[in-house]
């Protein structure tokens, strides 16, 4: 639809009128936020919106369509978070999503966090920050005309109340060109809505925790499938969270594998230098097995007898092995009253070492 199409008046601050339509387009001139050239062609709105898979994220994103926008979504992956949850829900609603691994960036990003950490490793404002400056880099280099998310505003008190919210849009670099459909209309007129790119009357009002807003919308767009809004950030598990702490605070440096081996079995440091990690159940057993990388990890099997599969990342010294060879056979079969042979593989070369299993109770005060 073409600026001046569709009957919508300009409003008393002399906004530019919007645009309604189900296939949107907008005149170049003027609305182009950072662009002062102006340009008489007509195209479609894009909008890249950053998608977790959630409801929010759906909405956001179907509240935009219905006005004729043109979305796609970013979804981020690191070991910490995946894009399963939002290829589910790109597929769902036939929206396009990119995903890309922003893994060392996450990393560098960590190391200080300038807001900080929540209540566990999540470093929730400088991670949202980081998702629209990549998505902007996105938008800048593919044309997108602005970002969106599903955020509500103080929907979680912490991480997305007002200023939260700003200081994401101020640390992303993106500052102007982020929009909030759910809550816009609690929030200040952005320059997409000024300029008449986005419909503002056609944005919505959500605000606080209350998530039947959403229910009713969910239910207005037909959305039937979405998953909890809890869970999916392994950065918010407290478990995970005191692993990735003793990590971090042990190594200098750490790879993916490492961190995604946190995500398994019960992980113990023996000391400074050397930590292990030991299966609670097959599929555990299995998943560590998958990240064993052969030629740098020590990894441990109690001969004759059910067990966990116990691995050293990055192997260690005799002492340290002959204690993982005990925790070993102590958390196996093997009676803890005889001696028990327990296998220890390096890539293709194994060895076996005899040690006296050292019960659970014991090995507790290794556990991390
Ligand atoms: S919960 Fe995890 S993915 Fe979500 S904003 Fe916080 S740190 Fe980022």
């Amino acid at each position: 639809m073409k600026r001046g199409e569709g009957g919508a008046a300009a409003d008393t601050a002399g906004r530019q009128r919007r645009c309604r339509g189900t296939q949107r387009e907008a005149i170049l001139e003027g609305e182009r936020m950072n662009t002062t050239q102006a340009s008489p062609a007509t195209r479609t709105v894009k909008a890249l919106g950053l998608c977790s898979g959630g409801l929010d994220s759906i909405l956001s994103a179907l509240v935009l369509r219905d006005q004729g926008i043109a979305v796609t979504w970013v979804s981020f992956e690191t070991p910490f978070f995946s894009a399963d949850k939002a290829r589910a829900a790109a597929a769902a609603h036939d929206i396009p999503l990119l995903v890309r691994d922003i893994t060392p960036r996450y990393l560098e990003m960590m190391k200080a966090p300038p807001a900080g950490f929540g209540k566990n490793m999540n470093p929730c404002m400088d991670c949202h920050s980081l998702m629209f400056h990549v998505a902007g880099e996105m938008m800048e280099s593919e044309g997108y005309d602005f970002l969106f998310s599903g955020e509500v505003m103080g929907q979680r008190p912490m991480s997305q109340n007002r200023s939260a919210l700003r200081y994401v849009e101020k640390h992303s670099q993106h500052d102007g060109r982020i929009l909030r459909p759910l809550s816009a209309k609690c929030l200040p007129p952005t320059p997409m809505e000024e300029s008449g790119l986005v419909d503002r009357e056609r944005l919505l009002d959500l605000s606080g925790r209350t998530r039947k807003p959403q229910m009713a919308l969910a239910e207005k767009y037909g959305v039937k499938d979405y998953p909890s809004p809890a869970g999916g950030c392994l950065l918010t598990d407290k478990g995970y969270s005191q692993r990735l702490c003793d990590l971090f605070d042990h190594q200098e440096t750490y790879t993916p594998r490492e961190l995604h081996l946190l995500k398994h079995g019960r992980h113990l440091r023996l000391t400074p230098a050397v930590k292990i990690a030991v299966g609670r159940t097959q599929a555990e057993n299995t998943e560590l097995a998958t990240l064993v990388d052969a030629d740098r990890d020590l990894v441990l099997k109690v001969m004759g007898v059910p067990g966990p599969t116990v691995v050293i990342p990055n192997g260690g010294d005799e002492a340290a092995v002959l204690l993982a060879a005990s925790i070993c056979a102590g958390y196996s079969k093997a009676s803890n009253e005889e001696p028990a042979q327990v296998q220890v593989a390096s890539g293709s070369d194994h060895r076996l070492v005899t040690v006296l299993p050292l019960p659970p109770a014991k090995a507790k005060r290794y556990l991390i």
